[in-house]
């Protein structure tokens, strides 16, 4: 594989048995430092795709290459699933500790994932005692604090409102910049898809196959009021229109 090549999807298509096809033909080529969308109807095969792309589930057919190991690879669900009795910053550390780093070491490199998502103060505090934003935060951190090169995001901030989503995802590309990993994530929020992405893949109702792509031709992280421009507004208006199409019931 090139080595410019983090992750590719090759004809993938993966079918559960007793409820058929789940996605594909399917095909992503994910190249270092990339920042890809999917968007597309509930139960399209979204979160099957990155299952592929993570190495937690083989394709049925078609190939899944992965130049990041599993070590480089993380991934962030909707839900933070962090331990409830450990502190943010055990949290954080475990996937250190559990890779060997001794525990000084691996709590120090939590502090500071923690203080590159703006929660240094938070660092002793329970998930209990957190909001959903700040959980978010944390959940993010500890996918970073390995430095992955790949990393796969299923709709990390559905649960969240719409000004922690957007603080969020500022906080998500200035990460982005120091470690330029490659980056895949699902949403339903076309505008976010469009903020967040350098390109953004809309795929059919179930099972998913791409309805056309569309590349963002902005600055990444986005420029200030990049929301009010007309690539923003074209490109959220071109995918939002491929959106519809993708989900109108089949003739
Ligand atoms: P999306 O993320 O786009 O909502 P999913 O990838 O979760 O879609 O699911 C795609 C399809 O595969 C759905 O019809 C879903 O019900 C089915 N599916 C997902 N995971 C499994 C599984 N482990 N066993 C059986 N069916 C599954």
């Amino acid at each position: 594989m090139s080595g410019e090549t983090v992750a590719a999807l090759d004809r993938v298509e993966v079918d559960y048995s007793a409820r058929g096809r789940a996605l594909g033909p399917f095909d992503l080529t994910l190249a270092r430092g990339e920042v890809v969308a999917l968007v597309g109807p509930s139960g399209c095969g979204k979160s099957t795709a990155l299952r592929l792309l993570a190495g937690l589930e083989s394709p049925t057919s078609g190939e899944v290459r992965r130049s990041a190991h599993r070590g480089e690879t993380a991934v962030v669900f909707q839900s933070p699933t962090l331990a409830p009795w450990m502190s943010a910053r055990a949290n954080v550390a475990l996937p250190l500790e559990l890779a060997g780093t001794a525990r000084g070491a691996a709590r120090a490199q939590a502090d500071a994932a923690l203080a590159r998502v703006g929660l240094a103060p938070a660092a002793s505090a329970r998930p209990a005692q957190l909001s959903g934003g700040m959980a978010m935060r944390v959940s993010l951190a500890r996918a970073l604090v390995t430095r992955p090169r790949l990393l796969l995001l299923d709709e990390p901030f559905a649960a969240l409102d719409e000004i922690t989503r957007r603080a969020l995802a500022d906080d998500l590309l200035a990460i982005w910049d120091e470690a330029r990993p490659a980056i895949v994530f699902v949403t339903h929020n076309v505008e976010e898809a469009v903020y967040m992405a350098g390109r953004v893949i809309v795929m059919t109702a179930g099972p998913g196959r791409s309805a056309g792509e569309t590349s963002i031709e902005a600055p990444m992280p986005r420029p200030e009021g990049f929301r009010t421009s007309a690539v923003f507004r074209d490109s959220v208006e071109a995918i939002s229109g491929r959106l519809a199409a993708a989900m109108a019931p089949r003739p």
